[in-house]
């Protein structure tokens, strides 16, 4: 560390997201490397044994195991953390392990959960199926409706769980209406912000507690690599990191170098995700077989306003019903060239799925009847490819239905 790193330190504080994509978290060693190194190694070795003890014993900072601490992957729970606006952060082995660290780390036995019915549908059943079989019981509620979450407190609610906008149905929930709720019924709010990033979205500024993500998807940007990440106060951060270094869900050194790589260009690849996907939402809107589209950037979309207050742009995710059933949803999939058919997004590739047969396949067909996935309702995720040849491979997808 020298007197530049310190006063790097300090114009970092008042420095904004794409400075600090770029330059948080940084740390270099007497190497004096530019790019951020990748340390691939399991453990450290200690100068004694009495330092070796006082590092056992957290008297002492410093790396220990790299199940717990890892220089690469701190700078990366640096960085995600100032972008978020956050004390700290903890970064896991994927986004299903941020959200399952969370709740082992500050649930236990006995706690109730409000949690969106519009969260990603693993989410949903992690919450159903396994936090259930230790004691947390979870009720499900629109993620538009204050009142519903409101009438759904009990006694032992510890925890509100949501996902703004939602997938597929780009839904928008009001994140500071919710955080006043959670505050006032001593609740913490954990907001998924997977879809919107920090670049276009900050949900602890809006009163959130927690912001979970998975990296895998926009942090990385490319489609490389699987990691999560937990973000908040230090109190918190601490409880999910004991989970992480008893339970192991952790982040690879070499996944947290892909991530800091994809940060640098966040801001930037979420502005043309979300001009993409709003250009082509615009479009599809127009087009005859088409009955609805669902996009928050949409005038049409019922939380387009909140949507335009609460975050910087609309994000890149989009879907929309045919007039046509399962059939014709499958056709017009089946027809598009350019579209990659996986349920993967945030890739600078557009992707397109059908959820009611894959990404939401799991749920019983009144669950997804109550989550709105119909039949006939497709999602893009939409990539950064010339927005005239993804219009042009919809106009396929139409064609062959
Ligand atoms: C993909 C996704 C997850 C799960 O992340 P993984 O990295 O696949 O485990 C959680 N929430 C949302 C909103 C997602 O899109």
């Amino acid at each position: 560390m020298n007197d530049k790193y310190e006063r790097l330190q300090e114009a970092l504080l008042e420095a904004g997201i794409d400075t600090l994509a770029i330059r948080a978290g940084q740390q270099r060693t007497a190497e004096g490397e530019h790019s951020e190194p990748i340390f691939t190694t399991s453990s450290y070795v200690f100068d004694n044994a009495a330092q070796a003890a006082a590092r056992f014993a957290n008297e002492e900072p410093g790396n220990v195991y790299s199940r717990y601490t890892n220089p690469t992957v701190r700078t990366f729970e640096q960085r995600i953390a100032a972008m978020e606006g956050a004390e700290a952060a903890v970064a896991t082995s994927t986004g299903m392990a941020a959200i399952l660290s969370t709740c082992m780390a500050l649930l236990q036995s006995g706690d109730h959960v409000i949690c969106s019915r519009s969260v990603f549908g693993t989410t949903t059943v992690l919450f159903n199926k396994f936090l259930a079989k230790f004691g947390v019981e979870v009720s499900f509620v629109s993620p538009v409706n204050a009142d519903e979450w409101t009438q759904a407190l009990q006694k032992n609610t510890r925890l509100f769980f949501l996902e703004t906008p939602s997938n597929p149905l780009s839904e928008v929930a009001d994140i500071a209406a919710l955080a006043a709720i959670a505050k006032a019924n001593n609740c913490l709010l954990v907001v998924d912000n997977c879809f919107c990033t920090p670049a276009l979205q900050k949900p602890l500024q809006l009163g959130a507690d927690i912001v979970v993500h998975s990296a895998t998807k926009y942090l990385d940007g490319q489609g490389r690599c699987m990691g999560g990440v937990v973000v908040g106060a230090v109190e918190h951060m601490d409880e999910v990191l004991g989970f992480l270094r008893s339970c192991g869900p952790t982040m690879s050194p070499f996944n947290a170098w892909v991530f800091l790589k994809g940060l640098e260009t966040l801001r930037l690849r979420m502005d043309a995700h979300s001009s993409n996907a709003l250009e082509l939402a615009l479009w599809l809107e127009q087009q005859a077989g088409i009955d609805v589209v669902h996009y928050a950037g949409l005038s049409s979309h019922p939380q387009h306003q909140l949507a335009a207050r609460q975050q910087r742009a609309f994000g890149g995710v989009l879907s929309f019903q045919l007039s046509g059933d399962r059939k014709a949803a499958w056709r017009f999939i089946d027809a598009t060239v350019l579209c990659s058919l996986t349920a993967n997004l945030g890739d600078v590739k557009t992707t397109i799925v059908h959820p009611a047969t894959t990404t939401h396949g799991r749920l019983s067909d009144e669950q997804r009847a109550v989550a709105g996935i119909s039949d006939n309702l497709i999602r893009v995720a939409v990539g950064l490819e010339d927005i005239a040849d993804l219009k042009r491979d919809m106009q396929r997808g139409l064609d062959a239905v």
